[in-house]
C-alpha cells in the first residue's frame, strides 16, 4: 500500500481501528473463559460462566463479520470512485448546495441502513433469542426501526442543514457559531426528550403505590432530590434485560425503572441502584460530562472546519472538492473513526464515576449488601462476563468489571 496517497492513509486508519477492535474482543473472549477463583464462583457458576462467554462469542463473531463487510464496502467505494460518482450525480440534480449535500448524506445513510438491517435482525431474532433475551415481535422491531429513522432523520437533517448553512455563510468563523447553535439544541433536546421522544419508544406508566414506591420516595426526599415521578417502562416487550435510568434535568427529571427490574429485584436492591443513579447527579457527573462533551464538540467543529478546506480530505475519499456539505460528510466520517483512539479517556472517567456513584449509594443508604446483591443479580441477568481483558477494559468498559466494583464492599 502506498502511504503517500491520501486514500491509502484513510484506508489504513480504518483497517487499524478494525484490527485493534478485533484483537481487543478476541482477548476479552479468551479472558472470559479463564476458570474463576473460588470467590468469584460464588458470583457466577461454571455453567453460567460458559453461557456468558458463549453469548459474548456469538456477538463478537457477528461483529467481526459486520465490520469486515463495512470495511470492504468502504474500500470498494473509494477504489471504484463511487463517492466521486455520487457527488457528480447530486451536483447535477440540483442547483442548491444544501440540497446537493443533503441528497449525498441521505444516500450514504440509506446505504448504511440497508447493510445494517440484516445484522440488527440477526442479533435480535437469533442471538438474543438463543439466550432467552429477545421478546420483540417483528411488528415492534419494524416500528422501532421506522420511528428511529424518522426521528433520527428529522433531528439529524435539521442539524446537518444548520451546519451547512453556517459553513456557507460565515466562512472561517463558522465553527464557533455552529457550536453555539448545536450546544443550545442539545440542551433543549436533553430537557424535552423525556416527555417528547422517550414515549415514542417506551410506554411509561407511574409506578403504582406500594413498598417500592414508598422506599424510593422516602430516599429521594431525604436526599432533597427533585423528581418528576417514578415511572415504569414496558422494556419487557423488547428484551428480558433489566436496567434503570434518570432522564431530563431539574423539574423534568424522571426516574425510569424497567419492568423487568421490578419483577426480579427486591425493593431494597432497587433503592440501592436508584441511589447509585442519583449519585451521578449529586456528584456532578452529569454536568461535568455535559461540559466535557460541549468542549469536545467545540474542538470537533474547529477540526471539521479546518478539514473541509483541505484538498487532501476529498482526495482521500477518491473525490474532488465541489461542495462544503459533502466535505462536511467526509470530515465527519474521518473524525469519527479517529476518535476511536480517544475512547479510553471517556471510558476511564466513566469507570471512575461508577466507583464514586457506588460509594454515594452505600453512604446514603447505609446498605452495602443491597448494592452488592443488586449488582450481582444485574450481571447474571444480563449474562455479563466477570473476567475482562485489560485492553478491552481500557478501550470500552464504561463500567468496571463486577469483581472490581464489589471489592470495596465485600469485606463489610
Ligand atoms: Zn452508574
Amino acid at each position: 500500500m502506498n502511504f503517500e496517497t491520501p486514500s491509502c492513509c484513510l484506508i489504513s486508519l480504518f483497517i487499524a481501528v478494525d484490527l485493534i477492535e478485533t484483537l481487543a474482543q478476541y482477548l476479552n473472549l479468551r479472558a472470559s473463559k479463564i476458570p474463576l477463583s473460588s470467590e468469584l464462583r460464588e458470583l457466577q457458576s461454571p455453567s453460567d460462566q460458559l453461557r456468558a462467554s458463549q453469548y459474548m462469542k456469538d456477538r463478537i463473531r457477528m461483529g467481526i463479520i459486520k465490520r469486515t463487510l463495512f470495511l470492504a464496502v468502504f474500500i470498494a467505494l473509494i477504489k471504484l470512485s463511487c463517492f466521486e460518482t455520487l457527488q457528480e450525480l447530486v451536483v447535477q440534480s440540483s442547483n442548491s448546495p444544501l440540497i446537493q449535500s443533503l441528497l449525498f448524506v441521505v444516500a450514504l445513510l440509506v446505504g448504511q441502513a440497508i447493510l445494517n438491517i440484516p445484522f440488527q435482525t440477526y442479533s435480535t431474532f437469533v442471538i438474543e433469542a438463543k439466550y432467552g433475551f429477545n421478546r420483540t415481535t417483528i411488528g415492534i422491531f419494524i416500528s422501532d426501526l421506522l420511528k428511529g429513522a424518522l426521528v433520527g432523520g428529522l433531528l439529524g437533517g435539521l442539524v446537518f442543514a444548520f451546519i451547512v448553512r453556517m459553513l456557507t455563510n460565515h466562512g472561517d468563523q463558522a465553527w464557533w457559531m455552529i457550536w453555539l447553535g448545536y450546544t443550545g439544541f442539545q440542551f433543549l433536546l436533553v430537557w424535552i426528550a423525556p416527555i417528547t421522544l422517550l414515549p415514542l419508544f417506551l410506554k411509561l406508566t407511574p409506578l403504582s403505590e406500594g413498598p417500592l414506591r414508598a422506599a424510593i420516595e422516602s430516599y429521594s426526599q431525604k436526599q432533597t432530590f427533585k423528581l418528576d415521578g417514578v415511572w415504569v417502562c414496558d422494556a419487557s416487550k423488547r428484551s428480558a434485560k433489566s436496567n434503570a435510568f434518570f432522564t431530563g434535568f431539574g423539574k423534568f427529571r424522571r426516574l425510569v425503572l424497567f419492568d423487568t427490574l421490578i419483577e426480579r429485584h427486591p425493593p431494597e436492591e432497587i433503592v440501592a441502584i436508584v441511589a447509585h443513579e442519583a449519585g451521578h447527579f449529586k456528584l456532578g457527573h452529569i454536568w461535568k460530562l455535559s461540559i466535557f462533551s460541549a468542549l469536545s464538540s467545540l474542538l470537533f467543529f474547529y477540526v471539521i472546519q479546518k478539514l473541509i478546506s483541505w484538498d487532501a480530505l476529498y482526495l482521500s475519499f477518491g473525490a474532488t472538492k465541489m461542495n462544503m456539505g459533502i466535505g462536511l460528510t467526509f470530515a465527519a466520517i474521518l473524525v469519527n473513526k479517529a476518535l476511536y483512539f480517544l475512547s479510553p479517556i471517556g471510558a476511564y472517567f466513566s469507570r471512575r464515576n461508577e466507583y464514586a456513584a457506588d460509594r454515594f449509594s452505600v453512604q446514603t443508604t447505609g446498605d452495602a449488601a443491597s448494592l452488592v446483591n443488586g449488582l450481582k443479580r444485574l450481571v447474571n441477568e444480563n449474562l455479563a462476563t466477570l473476567n475482562h481483558h485489560p485492553l478491552s477494559v481500557i478501550l470500552h468498559d464504561s463500567h468496571p468489571p463486577l469483581p472490581d466494583r464489589i471489592k470495596p464492599w465485600a469485606k463489610n
